[in-house]
């Protein structure tokens, strides 16, 4: 199916872009990714930002250095251009009817699917805490700490804990963020999604399994992941 490209904004070295559709959009659910295949590079899968919704899908694609459909979406693609659309996919989605506050850890551009996934708890769930935790190395990783910071005026129930593992930032906890999300008093009452680099994914998720989280309300991609490195 073929998507076109709505609008793109520059977060540094990544580019946040919306697609749409002329006929309707296939449904997803928070937490899916999408096949994309930009201009003649491969399809890869993207995880999506949005919670579901009919008028666009969002995408958080980083600009990885090297010759690829997410360079070539980074740089070269532009407002009209048509991205093909290969199918949904993902072992994790959001769980509607779970009254556990949920506690998402991400990295990098695993922040996107953590989105999509608070998105549709403050649909389902008003009222249901939601706490990210989002960690980079350097302070420019923290792509979209502005907007995180404009979610938690939004939304009374969320809160946003950012952490750096190599700068020293004021206000911003220093260590990598599985550790850091590991210390949360309700580690062991929550519903656990993780997303970003596989290896940070694999270490959070034995830590988390080692202090007693139960294995079906801890979710990730590792699986997928395995196939195609993140
Ligand atoms: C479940 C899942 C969700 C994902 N979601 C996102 C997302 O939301 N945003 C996002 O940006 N990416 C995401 N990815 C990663 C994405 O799918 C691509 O694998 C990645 O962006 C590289 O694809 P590419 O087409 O640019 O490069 P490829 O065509 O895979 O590679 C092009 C060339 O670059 C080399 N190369 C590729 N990666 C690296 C690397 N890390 N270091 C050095 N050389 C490399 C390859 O060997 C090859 O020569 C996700 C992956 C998975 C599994």
């Amino acid at each position: 199916m073929d998507l076109t490209v709505l609008s793109f904004e520059n977060h540094g070295l990544v580019r946040v872009i919306r697609l749409g559709a002329k006929a309707a959009l296939p449904a997803h659910q928070a937490g899916h990714y999408a096949l994309l295949q930009f201009g003649d590079h491969p399809a890869r899968p993207y995880s999506i930002a949005n919670s579901p919704n009919h008028n666009y899908l969002e995408f958080h694609i980083k600009n990885g250095g090297h010759a690829g459909g997410s360079t070539f979406a980074t740089t070269d693609l532009k407002v009209g251009d048509t991205v093909i659309f290969h199918g949904f996919g993902g072992n994790y989605t959001s769980v509607p009817d779970c009254p556990r506050p949920l506690i998402l850890i991400a990295g990098g551009t695993g922040l996107a699917p953590m989105l999509s996934i608070a998105g549709a708890s403050f649909k389902s769930n008003p009222t249901r805490p939601v706490f990210l935790f989002y960690g980079g190395r350097h302070a420019s990783d923290l792509y979209f700490d502005a907007r995180l910071k404009e979610m938690m005026k939004l939304h009374k129930n969320f809160s946003y804990i950012p952490a750096l593992s190599e700068d020293l930032v004021d206000d911003i906890a220093c260590g990598t963020i599985g550790d850091i999300a590991m210390g949360h008093p309700d580690l062991l009452s929550a519903r656990i999604y993780v997303a970003g680099p596989v290896d940070m994914v694999r270490t959070t998720v034995h830590h988390a399994l080692a202090k007693g989280v139960a294995p079906d309300v801890i979710h990730s991609d590792l699986a997928a992941m395995d196939k195609t490195q993140k």
